[in-house]
């Protein structure tokens, strides 16, 4: 117990810990040990280092609502289990609104390498998902998914 929780602490880059990429309320609720392996919290360091650091430094604080998915985790997340989240190649981001959503969204597809971005979990009050994910098994093919009337918030 008292090394899961040090792995935790584990800092993954100068803002993000490997627990903000591993801990989830799904897991919590459902008593899943979401544990990745050396080679997936390494891939999850690089994924922090390539997207999530620069985007802290452009939009200040980002909330991971789930990074990392075990097996078991996943299937919990029915619909919207991908395996790049299993490989700790994707993380999935809290969006309080679509205008910062989009902000956020254009600065991944225009400046960063990443393997594939699309927003997700849509809600009616506006909170929504921004699924993004990079690789270092290929070259990221940068596919960028741009919803239906995302467009007319490009006005920055
Ligand atoms: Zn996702």
């Amino acid at each position: 117990m008292r090394k899961e929780k040090q792995q935790m602490e584990m800092r993954l880059t100068r803002h993000f810990t490997l627990g903000q990429l591993v801990r989830c309320g799904c897991a919590i609720t459902n008593g899943i040990d979401n544990l990745p392996s050396a080679e997936q919290t390494e891939r999850l360091r690089l994924l922090c280092e390539n997207v999530l650091e620069p985007l802290w430094s452009r939009f200040g604080a980002i909330r991971v609502v789930s990074g990392y998915r075990c097996r078991r985790l996943d299937a919990c997340y029915d619909g919207l289990g991908r395996h790049d989240h299993g490989m700790g190649e994707a993380a999935d981001l809290h969006i309080s609104s679509m205008e910062v959503g989009w902000k956020m969204f254009c600065y991944i597809r225009d400046r960063l390498d990443f393997d594939e971005l699309y927003f997700e979990n849509l809600k009616a009050n506006g909170c929504c998902w921004l699924h993004v994910s990079y690789t270092s098994r290929r070259d990221n093919r940068r596919h960028a998914e741009e919803p239906e009337g995302c467009r007319s918030v490009n006005s920055w």
